[in-house]
């Protein structure tokens, strides 16, 4: 059977350096926030959705979604963002959903990214959850020096999810990222084998 195995972590916690490796080693990745993305994009099953509920303000000259308006839109509302939610929410999940399952056809792993895999209550759809953890000045330093934010700025996005240390209580298997890369790596290595072998089921 196969085993579906849920990636998560916080903002810049280190989810894409794990899942940039997890592909080169070969395995099946699904991200989230890429199939949120293409949902999103002109003809997606999002778009007509979101112009339909936001008009076309929300639209770039070219007509393509205005990704960090609505971001910004919604991070300052939150009635805003609880409507985002229920216009998107059942699609994404579906998508992701039906994605995961055509993989599981032909895999024995299959990864899911999922940034917002507590949040948005995916736990009961992987077999386990790999959360990738830093700790909360690495994470604000991370985020501050990836995204060109302010340390006021990046604490409220930081602020807007659950933190890295509530997610760490729920999680399977924690992958520590607060040193050095190839340290981070080695750790996963060391749990792809012991899947490998059996040891991990
Ligand atoms: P996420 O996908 O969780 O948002 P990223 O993998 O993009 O996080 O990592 C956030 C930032 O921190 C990136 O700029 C990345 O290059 C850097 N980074 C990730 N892991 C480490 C590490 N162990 N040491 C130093 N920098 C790191």
């Amino acid at each position: 059977m196969t085993n579906i195995i849920g990636i998560t972590g916080g903002i810049a916690s280190g989810k894409s350096t794990v899942t940039a490796f997890l592909r080169e080693q070969g395995y099946p990745v699904i991200d989230a926030d890429a199939v949120v993305h293409e949902l999103q994009a002109k003809g997606g099953k999002l778009y007509q959705i979101l112009v339909a509920e936001f008009g076309e303000g929300i639209l770039l000259k070219d007509g393509t979604l205005d990704r960090a308006k609505l971001g910004q839109a919604v991070f300052a509302d939150s009635d805003l963002r609880a409507r985002l939610s229920s216009l998107q929410d059942q699609i994404i999940r579906e998508e992701l959903l039906a994605r995961r399952d055509v993989l599981k056809q032909a895999e024995e792993v299959v990864f899911m990214d999922i940034p917002l895999l507590y949040e948005a209550d995916y736990s009961g759809e992987v077999d386990q959850v790999w959360l990738v953890y830093v700790d909360k000045a690495q994470q604000l330093d991370r985020l501050m020096k990836r995204n060109g934010l302010s340390s006021q700025d990046a604490e409220n996005r930081l602020a807007a999810q659950l933190s890295l240390e509530e997610k760490r209580g729920l999680a399977d298997v924690v992958i520590d990222n607060s040193g050095a890369v190839e340290a981070t790596l080695a750790q996963v290595e060391r749990l792809l084998r012991e899947m490998k072998d059996g040891r991990r089921q």
